[in-house]
């Protein structure tokens, strides 16, 4: 059983941690940690980084972050987009969403995989998305995907759009797992200590009673790392 755990932080990095994983993607969530994440990529070629800032630390960000970020990304190819997106719970949305039109206008010229936080506010994201043509979106990864069966069926006509699962599919017995395409499935652990990505592969597997579970979500997960 190989896994990718295809959303940790740099304080958590999984391939040192579970006997079974064999690579993660370390998300950024603020400017701080990017040169870390760059030192740990080049340290250890199991580790994928993604960079980019999270909505939670919009207000810590300072001028020309955006310039940065592009000349960050034009020095490795497989440098991914990440951890961005919106959140209703934290202060200035309006912020927000400028942060994430501009981290993800990034991305779509770079052609970058981007790993997406949204916590209420699929309605703006998806509006969003829309401004976009279909071809022109990089691979999405949603991350910790938890919303109801309309929100799911928008982002599944989006070819590009991959859903990251972690312990909701372990504990929640009314988080419907069914409706997601195995095709489109990675799993995460978010760097939360408990999260065992085994114990969740395992739940997969049962929910979607197919033994070939592993292999199907190792590949997708190559496939958004450009593998
Ligand atoms: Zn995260």
């Amino acid at each position: 059983m190989k896994i990718i755990d295809s959303h940790t932080h740099i304080d958590y990095i999984t391939c040192d941690l579970q006997p079974e994983v064999v690579g993660c993607v370390c998300c950024a969530v603020v400017e701080s940690d990017w040169n870390n994440i760059v030192d740990l990529v080049k340290q250890d070629k199991r580790v994928y980084g993604a960079f980019g800032v999270h909505p939670w630390f919009v207000e810590s960000l300072k001028d020309g972050f955006d310039i940065r970020l592009e000349n960050l990304l034009k020095t490795d190819s497989d440098y991914m987009v990440g951890e961005i997106g919106l959140d209703k719970h934290k202060p200035n949305m309006e912020k927000q969403v400028e942060v994430f039109m501009t981290q993800l206008d990034i991305a779509v010229k770079l052609k970058r995989t981007v790993f997406l936080h949204c916590v209420g506010a699929w309605d703006k994201i998806l509006h969003i998305l829309k401004q976009y043509k279909q071809n022109e979106l990089p691979m999405l990864v949603v991350h910790n995907f938890d919303e109801n069966d309309m929100i799911l069926k928008q982002l599944l006509k989006y070819e590009n759009v991959f859903f990251s699962i972690s312990k909701n599919v372990v504990y929640d017995i009314n988080y419907r797992i069914e409706q997601i395409p195995i095709n489109r499935i990675l799993i995460e652990t978010d760097a939360k200590k408990d999260v065992l990505l085994k114990d969740v592969l395992i739940r997969i597997i049962t929910i979607k009673n197919d033994d070939g579970v592993p292999e199907i979500i190792y590949n997708n997960t190559l496939k958004v790392l450009n593998k």
